[in-house]
């Protein structure tokens, strides 16, 4: 307690202190007093080297201003981007360097740690100075025909500094660092000393070729099989349920081979396998079907005219036809002269009427809620609906959802107790940078 009264105590002194100075003019001596108590101030040669941890680590976050997660993350994209291009970008964020420039303070750190491979100067090194508010890149030798001065500064102003406005910078880093590997693995660049081929579509294809071995079996076993059962379903929809022509009016009125887009699932070697099925196989004996009269078996079934249908259909249909809350079309035999009745139902606003079955059924009130929806229980809303056709009224029921409780399931924090002990052992797995220099190029952005 007397801690706490002593510290406040100690914070309101400071502050008075600070108010004094800038009030006095000794503006340098509030900045510095200011400086002292917030901002740590990095030197070249203070930065931690992010290769001394471990050879799977590229960022140097000695502020913790990148969240464990995001850091996580964008090891993974570098590591695999030092695999398949032997490309090496180093991260780093700092709190403070002090008046130094960014663009300076970048490539001298460049050369201290030598990014990039010694033969190729194929280094990048992306550094974040917070109380600056700048992000530079500084670009080795090698580098600077695929990642021209230019394009570093429009990857920063398109994809970084949106985010780094908002002060949030694990997603403004993720996305420059997602932006330079795409960059990367798009371009044309291959390492002189890795190969000396310049096949572009070899290493391409090797690049996915190790993507693709890299995955689990049970993996592939998975999704061929979710293939297979999507394709089994699709081809099944596509068969009429029997021989009549009304069943095959439906399939090629309702079936799509392509159906909805199931995102969640690569099965598009189903829907593709499906669809071309369907179009060189299925649907001609589809349409020979659905023309071919259930009654005399000539092929000589014709939908008749609006002008010719509407006498056929009744007073209810005619009105659901009209209201567009079914369809209704008429088919009849050249030959016998036998009448086929197709009805689809279109999701409308319109209910069927319980008295004369009529889809026309309308809602002529405003939902008014009954029971209000808790985290545990639905409610119900209730409206009166009026039968265009009949005229007969009624009181209509729905439920109203269950309250989903809001959502509590941040970026959990549950990485972070191993934030520096990743030490064991790791002497041995500890890389370096490989030497490469600085070729003077890169771009910075204030934000
Ligand atoms: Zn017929
Ligand atoms: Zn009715």
């Amino acid at each position: 307690m007397k801690d706490k009264t002593q510290k406040s105590f100690r914070g309101i002194a400071r502050t008075l202190l600070l108010v004094f100075c800038y009030a006095f003019g000794s503006h340098t001596f509030a900045l510095a007093l200011e400086h002292e108590q917030t901002v740590e101030t990095y030197k070249v040669t203070d930065v931690p080297n992010p290769r001394n941890e471990s050879s799977s680590n590229w960022v140097s976050n000695p502020n913790q201003i990148l969240d464990e997660s995001y850091v996580w993350e964008i090891n993974n994209m570098l590591s695999q981007l030092e695999d398949s291009l032997s490309i090496e970008v180093a991260i780093v964020a700092l709190s403070s360097i002090g008046e130094d420039i960014p663009a300076e303070f970048a490539h001298k750190l460049f050369e201290h740690w030598g990014i990039g491979k010694k033969a190729d100067d194929n280094g990048l090194l992306i550094l974040l100075v917070l109380d600056q508010r700048k992000v530079t890149f500084a670009t080795g030798y090698g580098l600077e025909g695929v990642l021209p001065d230019a394009l570093c500064f429009r990857i920063q102003q398109n994809e970084m500094v949106p985010w780094f406005r908002k002060n949030d910078f694990d997603r403004g880093m993720t996305e420059g660092v997602r932006a330079v590997t795409l960059v990367l693995y798009g371009s044309d660049y291959e390492p002189v000393s890795q190969s000396t081929s310049d096949n572009y579509w070899k290493s391409a294809s090797n690049t996915l070729w190790n993507f693709l071995a890299n995955q689990s079996p049970m993996l592939w076993i998975f999704l061929i099989l979710v293939n297979v059962l999507t394709y089994r379903m699709k081809v099944n929809k596509a068969r009429p349920k029997d021989g009549s022509a009304l069943a095959a009016i439906k399939v090629l009125t309702l079936y799509s081979p392509l159906g909805c887009l199931v995102l969640f699932f690569p099965v598009w070697p189903a829907l593709i396998a499906a669809s071309l099925w369907y179009k060189f196989y299925q649907k001609q004996r589809v349409i020979l079907q659905s023309k071919t009269c259930d009654s005399c078996k000539a092929v000589a079934l014709q939908l008749l005219s609006n002008e010719l249908a509407t006498p056929l259909l009744s007073a209810s249909e005619q009105m659901e036809h009209k209201l567009g809350s079914a369809i209704h079309r008429i088919y009849q035999c050249t030959s016998c002269g036998w009448i086929l009745r197709y009805k689809s139902v279109v999701g409308s606003e319109y209910k069927m009427c319980n008295q004369c079955h009529t889809i026309a059924s309308k809602r002529i009130s405003p939902w008014k809620t009954v029971k209000e929806a808790t985290y545990s229980d639905a409610g119900l809303e209730v409206a009166d609906y009026l039968c265009l056709m009949c005229g007969d009224k009624k009181q209509a029921t729905q439920k109203i959802p269950r309250k989903t409780p809001p959502n509590s399931d941040s970026p959990s924090n549950s990485h972070s107790s191993s934030s520096s002990s990743s030490s064991s052992g790791s002497s041995s797995s500890s890389g370096s940078f490989g030497g490469g220099r600085s070729g003077g190029g890169g771009a910075s952005s204030s934000f």
